[in-house]
């Protein structure tokens, strides 16, 4: 059989993923991303597809699977990964309306996407557009997998972490001749996760024992949830706004996707959920507020920070990427903030304490060479990175192959 891999998006680039899977018998999408930039980028146009396998429910993987699904098209994924990338649909549907940016799918789509989901769980086989195929944990965030294709000795693993969060449980190797994998990190490592996870609990203990307030801008999705099983049981009022607690709600309802269940129900007991707008002010009066969005550049972490900016006892830690241009990353680069979503709204100097913590969803440069070492593939696809060649002298002894958008690959 002739298979070739063919990438729509993030090749080449963190973000927008989405892959063609070809044999002789049918066709597969692996992946269909959007990068919420601004305005948000898509992949190359899909073609159809007998099956779009989704490995996990982050944007740049999942943004435009509604549009795929309301073709009919099958979606396989884990039945958590579904629910969330429903959950990330209305979200991208009411920023595209905040925003004013093209909706990227109609409303009635996200129905197509319920109707149409074909979960399915790691350790079951099953048969799409003449592929076998499985899923295996990939550790990133719940519910997140790589997908293994048997009778190709192909492996293509979505984003894949190495190893345990408080949520996740790290990706396992597996041997394979072909392996298509993720490069975000590409020459830069990660401290250890324990280390940086203690930092950070001192940290927010020494400013809120001395009378002031941390604010933990982050991520709805796997962040925000891991960031209160790190300080639930501080003893501190800890309230959580914005997305996160939906997905809070929908994580509870997956107990196989979550490496420790009950440690994660115990930290959202002990949580302040922050339900309506007026609740903020009681939040205000807490110890710890956990909330969205992670890169600053709108949610209700402004409307703390505005409160808060004057504040020289209080903090703001940021545990994710800040990527360039966004409110994150000028807020982390110069100590100045806006407080408005308008890019070009005035920016304040932050009074509060700042400090930055890796806490990443993926893998390093080493812990990335390493997994690649244990699968032991003859040919390793590359993407999802901007910085690829750093691998090249580490990865020396395999066929490396760097795709660009589409170009196809020859798989088997
Ligand atoms: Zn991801």
């Amino acid at each position: 059989m002739s298979v070739s891999l063919t990438y729509l998006g993030g090749a080449s680039e963190v973000g927008r993923v989405g892959a063609v899977l070809e044999g002789n018998e049918g066709r597969l999408l692996l992946d269909y991303g959007l990068q919420p930039d601004d305005p948000p980028k898509h992949p190359l146009p899909a073609p159809d597809v007998d099956a779009l396998l989704l490995t996990h429910a982050h944007l740049d993987h999942c943004g435009l699977v509604p549009d795929v699904a309301s073709r009919g098209t099958p979606i396989v994924c884990t039945p958590v990964t579904g629910e969330l990338a429903e959950r990330m649909a209305q979200d991208t549907l009411r920023v595209s309306e905040i925003e004013n940016y093209p909706r990227p799918f109609h409303p009635t789509a996200i129905g197509d996407l319920n109707r149409n989901l074909r979960t399915t769980k790691p350790g079951r086989v099953e048969y799409r557009g003449g592929f076998e195929f499985g899923m295996h944990n990939a550790g990133h965030i719940p519910g997140a997998v790589m997908f293994d294709f048997p009778q190709q000795e192909f492996i293509f693993t979505g984003d894949i972490h190495t190893v345990d969060t408080q949520l996740t449980r790290a990706v396992k190797p597996k041997p394979c001749k072909t392996l298509a994998i993720e490069s975000t990190y590409g020459g830069r490592e990660h401290p250890p996760r324990s280390e940086v996870e203690s930092e950070l609990v001192d940290s927010i203990e020494d400013v809120v024992n001395s009378g002031g307030k941390v604010v933990l801008p982050s991520f709805g999705l796997g962040r925000s949830q891991e960031l209160l099983m790190l300080v639930h049981d501080l003893g501190f009022e800890v309230w959580l706004d914005g997305m996160g607690r939906d997905i809070a709600r929908i994580l509870q309802k997956h107990p196989g996707s979550i490496r420790d269940f009950k440690a994660m129900n115990k930290a959202f007991r002990s949580t302040n959920f922050v339900r309506y707008s007026r609740q903020r002010s009681a939040a205000m009066n807490g110890d710890v507020i956990v909330t969205t969005s992670g890169m600053l550049n709108g949610g209700p972490v402004l409307h703390y920070l505005s409160k808060l900016k004057n504040d020289a006892s209080s903090a703001v830690f940021l545990t994710g990427y800040q990527v360039p241009g966004t409110n994150g990353h000028l807020l982390k680069e110069t100590g100045k903030l806006r407080l408005e979503r308008d890019p070009n709204s005035p920016s304040f100097d932050l009074q509060c304490k700042l400090k930055s913590f890796d806490l990443s969803g993926h893998a390093g440069h080493s812990q990335i060479v390493d997994f690649i070492d244990k699968c032991n593939p003859e040919k390793v696809i590359l993407y999802h990175g901007d910085n690829r060649e750093a691998f090249e002298e580490d990865l020396k002894d395999y066929e490396l192959i760097l795709p660009q958008e589409n170009v196809p690959i020859q798989i088997d």
